[in-house]
């Protein structure tokens, strides 16, 4: 038989507009069967049960922008993939333990990752694969052009470059063959960039068309990095499905992704955090100037048009960056005019529908798997009480418990 877990506490859920006060989780194995009042609950005599002081339960974080094989990390152990990968290895068990339990990724290693993971040989979320981020030469993923564009898609881990049609099949397909779910390409300049501007248009029409089809044909999408407006409206009208950073939408584009159904990913913390940061390289400091006030405009403005909105963070455990303070991502959304409860959804169950996984993931509901947090405080009075791996005193992903902090009271 099952082991059976109950954990006790406030119930943010992901589905109702107000939180069960006193709230039991029953886990049977990988799944809840029941989440609801606790004078409702048949707890079994034989169950595990788990609480802290002021717990509050919520469905485990999904970071929709990750970029897992990124070059800043802290544990950083040295220069070659080999080394990258190790370090991603560590930077998976910093995730889950700030209560990220999915995430979707846009860099090489997320295929072998993700089948790692699920084989249960390293602690990490579940992972959505995007393959490397597609991008023009000159664009926002040519970052060295010392190197023969032909090197720089043999060695980089987050970058690809394709130019012309022929090329932009050529490029997704090669995603596809290294396990990519959906495609990531880059509409727009960005600011890390250091070529183009953020409001260059990126790929053409007919680019676009290649890239959009062939996803289309593999049954995904294709989400797409928008910073300048111009170019984020081209790549809307082409078809894209998703929309990265959106970080100056005007109303045609809203009212374009209203009419489509087009969800917007967030990186807030990055954009409005990003004039703040340290050693940044003069290029990006110069861009990151009026992208804070852009990106609030452009959320607001996302609001009011009713536009679906999952967070997405960007982080690559640099020190700007630590997966320890992910969950700041929650209160930068607040920050834009969107309720607490609006910024849970937008991490949970917003990003399981972007992991095409919401029928298994994103809330607390019975049936689904038991991929839960649980925190010390009450983030629909203090969103903070996300923004802090301290704070995430237990996780569970699929049933089994991935963090377990003193706090935690066993028993009943
Ligand atoms: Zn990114």
């Amino acid at each position: 038989m099952n082991e059976v877990k109950v954990l006790l506490g406030r119930i943010i859920d992901s589905v109702a507009e107000k939180p069960v006060e006193n709230g039991a989780v029953i886990i049977e194995g990988e799944k809840i069967v029941y989440a609801g009042p606790r004078e409702n609950a048949a707890l079994p005599a034989n169950a595990a049960v788990y609480t802290c002081e002021n717990a509050t339960i919520l469905p485990g974080f999904i970071d929709a922008h990750a970029h897992l094989t990124g070059t800043e990390s802290v544990h950083r152990s040295g220069e070659t993939p080999y080394d990258l990968l190790l370090t991603v290895v560590r930077d998976l068990s910093d995730l889950v333990d700030a209560g990220v339990t999915g995430v979707r990724d846009m860099s090489a290693f997320g295929r072998a990752l993700r089948d790692a993971i699920g084989k249960g040989n390293i602690k990490g979320p579940r992972i959505m694969v995007g393959g490397r981020v597609l991008s023009i030469s000159s664009g926002h993923c040519d970052f060295d052009v010392t190197r023969p564009v032909a090197q720089c898609n043999r060695e980089d881990l987050t970058g690809f470059m394709m130019d012309g049609p022929e090329d932009c099949y050529r490029g997704v397909r090669q995603q596809f063959r290294e396990g990519a779910e959906f495609i990531k390409i880059c509409a727009t300049g960005g600011v890390s960039s250091a070529i183009d501007d953020y409001n260059d248009q990126e790929f053409s029409e007919e680019e676009l068309k290649v890239i959009i089809g062939e996803a289309k044909r593999h049954n995904t999408y294709v989400t797409a990095h928008c910073t300048g407006t111009a170019g984020t409206k081209a790549a809307l009208k082409a078809g894209i499905g998703c929309v990265e950073h959106g970080v100056m939408l005007d109303e045609e584009c809203c009212q374009i992704m209203k009419e489509n159904s087009v969800p917007l990913v967030t990186t807030l913390s990055v954009a409005l955090g990003l004039a703040d940061m340290k050693d940044l390289p003069p290029h990006m400091l110069r861009k990151a100037k009026g992208i804070k006030e852009a990106a609030m405009r452009s959320f607001r403005l996302a609001r009011q048009y009713g536009i679906t909105v999952a967070l997405g963070t960007d982080y690559s455990n640099s020190p700007n960056t630590p997966y320890s303070e992910i969950g700041r991502e929650f209160y930068s959304l607040t920050r834009c005019g969107y309720t607490p409860m609006e910024a849970i959804r937008a991490g949970t169950i917003n990003g399981a529908r972007l992991m095409r996984r919401e029928g298994e993931i994103g809330t607390v509901e019975a049936g689904k798997l038991a991929d839960l947090v649980m925190v010390q405080g009450d983030p629909l009075s203090d969103i903070l009480t996300l923004a802090c791996a301290d704070n995430v005193k237990m996780v569970l992903i699929g049933g089994t418990i991935q963090k377990e902090m003193p706090e935690v009271q066993y028993g009943l």
